[in-house]
């Protein structure tokens, strides 16, 4: 990522642990820590929410509402926030965590290890006229039955994992098809 220091712009500066940048000449010490990320499995009479992605990673494919938390933000603030971005819709406060796993976000070159906190909400009367996405982040709105969910269409192993986590709890009579 870094070829010089950013502060005495040595090229000896190396990638140490998968965790920190370090600067033999001057001691710079940059850490590439984890991000975190929230994803939210809002449950609606109609199916779950997912939403089409508009941009790469996974451009086409579907995700959960929410997106890297940012600075000075909870995770719940974060994942509010979010859902206003994308799908101008509040959600509330009243999520439920449900599961946690880590993720990699591949990002102009870069692998951003992340931290992917996943909530669940039930939203029974929730309809697509209730909902202004922002067609920059997201190509389409789709409400889908446990029945009609194919692993494959997922963007992320976490997106899978997590739904397949929630199916799982939710439907015990229904296995979703792998990928
Ligand atoms: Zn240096």
């Amino acid at each position: 990522m870094f070829h010089f220091c950013p502060s005495c712009a040595s090229p000896k500066i190396r990638f140490e642990a998968h965790t920190l940048f370090r600067c033999p000449d001057c001691g710079f010490v940059y850490y590439h820590n984890i991000a975190a990320a929230t994803g939210c499995i809002i449950d609606t009479d109609e199916g779950v929410l997912l939403l089409v992605r508009a941009k790469e990673p996974a451009q086409g494919k579907l995700d959960l509402p929410g997106g890297f938390v940012g600075p000075g933000e909870g995770a719940v603030e974060g994942l509010r926030r979010e859902c206003r971005e994308e799908i101008g819709w509040d959600p509330g406060p009243h999520f439920s965590f449900f599961t946690s796993f880590p993720n990699t976000y591949p990002y102009q070159g870069i692998l951003y290890n992340t931290c992917d906190l996943f909530f669940t909400l039930s939203a029974p009367g929730l309809r697509e006229e209730d909902l202004h996405r922002d067609p920059q982040e997201i190509g389409g709105i789709r409400f889908i039955k446990p029945a009609q969910m194919l692993m494959e269409d997922l963007a992320f192993d976490s997106t899978r994992r997590v739904m397949q986590a929630f199916l799982a709890r939710q439907h015990p009579d229904l296995s979703p098809s792998m990928a």
